[in-house]
C-alpha cells in the first residue's frame, strides 16, 4: 500500500482488513465500501460585502442498515468529498459497536469559517441546509457539530429545518444549544468519552492516571475539553496545539489558563513558560499518554516510530494511518482507535434524541452515568475480541462495527 493517504484511502484500507478477517462475502465488502447516498450541492450566499460567494457542500448517507443516518457537519477549507466519505463510513461502525440504532453519515462545506461573519456563516448554514432537506429529518438523517461548527450552527439548523417544515422539530438535529432542547453533557461528552477510554486503557497497561504525563493535538471542543477533563482525573497536560501550532511545558500547564490565552490571542502560541513547538513535534513529546484531537493522517509510516506515547487515544477522527497502526502495535502502543474512543459525542447526541423524541430533559449526572456505561461495554467489548484474535485495538473494533452492519445488512436482503 503506497504511503501517500487521504482520509477515504485509510477507510478503505481499514475495511479491507476487517472485511478479510471477518471472512466477509466480497459482495457484502463491495456494498459497504461505497455509501449509499451521496448529495453535492453549490451553496451560494450573499457576502457581507455585497459579492456573491459560492461554496461546495455535500452530505454523505453512508449505511442506514441499523436506523436513521447520523453525523457531523464539517466546515473547512481543505475539504473534500472523499474525506467527509471516509468520515460517514466511520460514523456507521461508530455507531454499531457503541450499540446506537444510527448508520452513519458526514457532512460538510469547504468554505474558510475563520475568515467569515456570524451573519455569512448564518446564511451558510441555512442555504446548505434548505438545499439537503428533503434528505434530512429525525427518521431520516440527523447532523451534528464537527470541526468549526458548535451548538450556534446547530440552531440555526434546527430552525430552518423547522421552518421549512412549519412546526418546530428539535430531534432534527443534535448539539443544539441547552435552552432550545440540547442535552445536558453535550459540549463535553466526545472528550468525556476519550477521558474514560484513556482510564480504561490506562488500567489495562496498570499504568497511573495520578502524574501521568499528557500531549493534546488540536484545542477545539475535543482538545481542550479532554486536557481539562484528564488534569482533573490527576494527569498532567505537558503540551497543547491548533492550528497555528503549539507549546511544551514539563511542569504541566492549566488547561483552562491556555484556553483563555487562546481566545485572546488566536492560538496557544506563546503561552507563558512554555516552549513553542510544532504540530509535529507535538506528536513526538516525551509523554505517556497522546491524544490527537484535530484532523485526519498526522500519525503516519514516516512518524510513528517517534511517538513517545505509551497510550494514544483518537480523539479526532481517521489521525492514524494503517502503516503507522501497525508501528505502533509493533512498539507496544495502546491506540484506542477513533471509532471507540470519540463515540461519546455521538453517544450523548442519540441521549438528546431520545429526550427530543420523548419531551424530556435528563439532568447532567443520568446523562453521564449513560455514557460511562455505553463506553465502558464497547471499551471492555472491543478489549475482549483483540484479545481472542490477537490484534491491536483497530482491528477489533472494525470487527465488530463492521460485522455488526454486515450481519444487518445481510439480514434486510436487498430490495427489489
Ligand atoms: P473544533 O473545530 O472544535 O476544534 C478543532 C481544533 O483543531 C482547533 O483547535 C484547531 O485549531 C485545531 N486544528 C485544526 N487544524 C489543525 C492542524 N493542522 N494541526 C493541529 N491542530 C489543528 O473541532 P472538534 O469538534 O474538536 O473536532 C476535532 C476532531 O474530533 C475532528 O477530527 C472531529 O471529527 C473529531 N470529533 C469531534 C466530535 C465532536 O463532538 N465535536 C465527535 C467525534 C469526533
Amino acid at each position: 500500500m503506497r504511503q501517500e493517504h487521504t482520509a477515504l484511502t485509510v477507510a478503505q484500507e481499514q475495511l479491507r482488513i476487517a472485511a478479510e478477517k471477518l471472512e466477509l462475502d466480497p459482495g457484502l465488502h463491495a456494498m459497504l465500501s461505497k455509501p449509499k447516498r451521496t448529495i453535492t450541492v453549490s451553496v451560494t450566499i450573499k457576502m457581507d460585502n455585497c459579492t456573491i460567494g459560492v461554496f461546495d457542500g455535500c452530505r454523505v448517507q453512508h449505511w442506514d442498515a441499523l436506523g436513521p443516518f447520523k453525523g457531523g457537519i464539517r466546515y473547512h477549507p481543505n475539504l473534500t468529498l472523499d474525506d467527509v466519505t471516509a468520515l460517514a463510513m466511520w460514523m456507521t461502525w461508530k455507531c454499531a459497536i457503541i450499540g446506537l440504532p444510527y448508520g452513519g453519515a458526514k457532512g460538510g462545506i469547504n468554505c474558510k469559517p475563520k475568515t467569515m461573519s456570524q451573519g455569512e456563516l448564518e446564511r451558510l448554514t441555512r442555504r446548505y441546509v434548505s438545499l439537503i432537506a428533503e434528505y434530512l429529518g429525525p427518521h431520516r438523517d440527523v447532523p451534528a457539530p464537527d470541526v468549526y461548527t458548535n451548538a450556534q450552527t446547530m440552531a440555526w439548523i434546527m430552525d430552518t429545518y423547522s421552518q421549512l417544515k412549519g412546526y418546530s422539530i428539535p430531534e432534527s438535529v443534535t448539539g443544539k444549544p441547552v435552552e432550545i432542547g440540547g442535552s445536558e453533557g453535550r459540549v463535553c461528552a466526545t472528550a468525556l468519552g476519550v477521558a474514560f477510554c484513556t482510564r480504561e486503557a490506562a488500567k489495562a497497561l496498570k499504568l497511573k492516571l495520578k502524574g501521568a504525563t499528557v500531549a493534546v493535538q488540536g484545542y477545539g471542543n475535543v482538545g481542550y475539553n479532554a486536557a481539562s477533563i484528564l488534569q482533573d482525573m490527576g494527569c498532567k497536560i505537558v503540551a497543547v496545539s491548533d492550528s497555528s501550532g503549539g507549546v511544551y511545558c514539563p511542569e504541566g500547564v492549566n488547561p483552562a489558563a491556555v484556553r483563555v490565552h487562546k481566545s485572546k490571542t488566536g492560538s496557544v502560541l506563546n503561552y507563558k513558560g512554555c516552549r513553542n513547538i510544532s504540530n509535529s513535534e507535538l506528536l513526538e513529546t516525551e509523554c505517556d499518554i497522546l491524544v490527537p484531537a484535530a484532523l485526519e493522517n498526522q500519525i503516519r509510516g514516516d512518524n510513528a516510530d517517534k511517538v513517545k506515547a505509551k497510550i494514544v487515544v483518537e480523539g479526532a477522527n481517521g489521525p492514524t494511518t494503517p502503516e503507522a497502526d501497525s508501528a505502533l502495535y509493533e512498539k507496544g502502543v495502546c491506540l484506542v482507535p477513533d471509532i471507540l474512543a470519540n463515540s461519546g459525542g455521538v453517544t450523548v447526541s442519540y441521549f438528546e434524541w431520545v429526550q427530543n423524541l420523548t419531551r424530556e430533559h435528563w439532568t447532567l449526572e443520568t446523562v453521564n452515568g449513560k455514557l460511562e456505561d455505553k463506553m465502558v461495554k464497547a471499551f471492555g467489548d472491543v478489549q475482549k475480541l483483540a484479545r481472542k484474535e490477537e490484534s491491536n485495538l483497530r482491528t477489533a473494533a472494525l470487527m465488530l462495527g463492521v460485522g455488526r452492519v454486515a450481519h444487518a445488512v445481510k439480514t434486510l436482503g436487498l430490495w427489489p
